[in-house]
């Protein structure tokens, strides 16, 4: 099969469909790939590495369209893109459909076949190709809120591990699924005094077994939270109930009562956050303050460490592509039901429940 790698064209967009290690997999499996030239560029990954890895590097995305048969993309597709495609394509990357009318219809109307990340299943019932975003997400939480801490920032000038003689910052994780599991190892990694709540008592018990009473866990009350909340120099937002938007957990009130300077990430944003205040910010401009709190809610936190959330992706993605490019679409659809949940359009119908009933079409 002919594998097509194009550049990623949304705005400040660095990751990358395929690794050169990715790149190298496939045409060991006989396979070709074709690359745009510095489709990798950005995030350290040259055309000459791309070459050695025995892609052939084409010099337009229309001759990545023209010649791959399976297009492997992250974001989804432009509407330049989506101009491109034909019923001979399978596309296999991120598409978000049920909020994004245009880009259904669009698809629908190619007649390609689409195969979403974000809705491959596995046998525990889990998104395995959108937990390495929410891995990173997590890690980098920490990361940010640190450094939002910071004085010149904003902050309450507070270093999270404290030193000898003066107490860790207090850190609270609304959330213990995998951004919040990644947010705590990091928080405890840096010797914070950590506090998480999460309404799945399986949630917590696991975490109280890895971390025993290295950190807190506490069952997700309101007052419980307002406690947690108002306590702590920085907060982590990291819920979701599956489908919906995010609860609004955190309230205004709550804001007030924490300390100038605190810092809040609300990673959940991108489900429309689970604080009062939160709004979308992006990598440009990540910050606001209200109610004298330190608001980062950047909706794509993964962007910003492309190098890494390109790795991260290819580990969890290369083993489809390879089905996909080894079996054949239809028959590596066949074979595998969790891949098939990802379908979300074939040919001109839309194959996803939920993106069919959001736009009101027939699935
Ligand atoms: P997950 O399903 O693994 O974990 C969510 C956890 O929230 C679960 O353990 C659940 O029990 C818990 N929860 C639900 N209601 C709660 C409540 N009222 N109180 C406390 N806990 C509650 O999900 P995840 O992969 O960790 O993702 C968390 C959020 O981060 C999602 O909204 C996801 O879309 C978002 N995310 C954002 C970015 C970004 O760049 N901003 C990147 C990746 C993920």
């Amino acid at each position: 099969m002919i594998i097509g790698v194009p550049k990623e064209i949304k705005n400040h967009e660095y990751r990358v469909g395929m690794t050169p290690s990715a790149v190298r997999e496939l045409v060991g499996h006989g396979h070709r790939v074709v690359v745009e030239t510095q489709a990798g560029a950005g995030i350290g990954f040259s055309d000459d590495d791309y070459a050695r890895a025995g892609a052939s590097i084409a010099g337009t995305a229309a001759e990545v369209f023209g010649q791959g048969q399976l297009i492997v993309k992250v974001k989804e597709p432009q509407a330049g893109e989506r101009a491109m495609l034909t019923p001979d394509h399978t596309l296999f990357t991120y598409l978000h459909l049920a909020p994004d009318r245009a880009q259904t219809d669009d698809l629908i109307a190619s007649g390609a076949t689409c195969i979403a990340y974000e809705t491959v299943t596995d046998d525990h019932g889990h998104l395995p190709l959108l937990a390495p975003m929410s891995e990173v997400a997590g890690r980098m939480s920490v990361q940010a809120g640190a450094h939002c801490l910071e004085k010149s920032l904003g902050g309450r000038g507070v270093l999270l591990g404290g030193v000898p003689g003066v107490s860790p910052a207090r850190v609270t994780v609304i959330g213990g699924g995998v951004v919040g599991q990644n947010a705590l190892a990091m928080a405890v990694g840096l010797g914070a005094d950590v506090t998480v709540l999460d309404r799945n008592m399986e949630v917590l018990r696991s975490l109280d077994r890895q971390y025993g009473n290295r950190i807190r866990t506490l069952f997700s009350t309101a007052d419980a939270l307002e406690q947690a909340v108002t306590e702590a120099d920085l907060v982590i937002g990291a819920v979701l109930i599956p489908g919906a938007s995010a609860p609004k957990l955190v309230t205004r009130d709550m804001l007030r009562a924490m300390p100038d300077g605190s810092v809040l990430v609300d990673v959940a944003i991108d489900q429309g956050g689970c604080v009062e205040t939160s709004r979308a910010t992006t990598h440009d401009n990540p910050t606001f303050v209200e109610e004298g709190v330190v608001h980062y809610c950047v909706a794509n936190m993964p962007g910003a460490v492309a190098r890494t959330s390109t790795l991260a992706l290819n580990n969890v993605t290369l083993p489809y592509i390879v089905a996909l490019a080894d079996q054949g679409t239809a028959q590596a659809l066949r074979n595998d039901a969790h891949l098939r949940r990802g379908l979300n359009v074939c040919r001109g119908q839309v194959g996803y429940r939920e993106v069919a009933e959001a736009h009101g079409y027939d699935a």
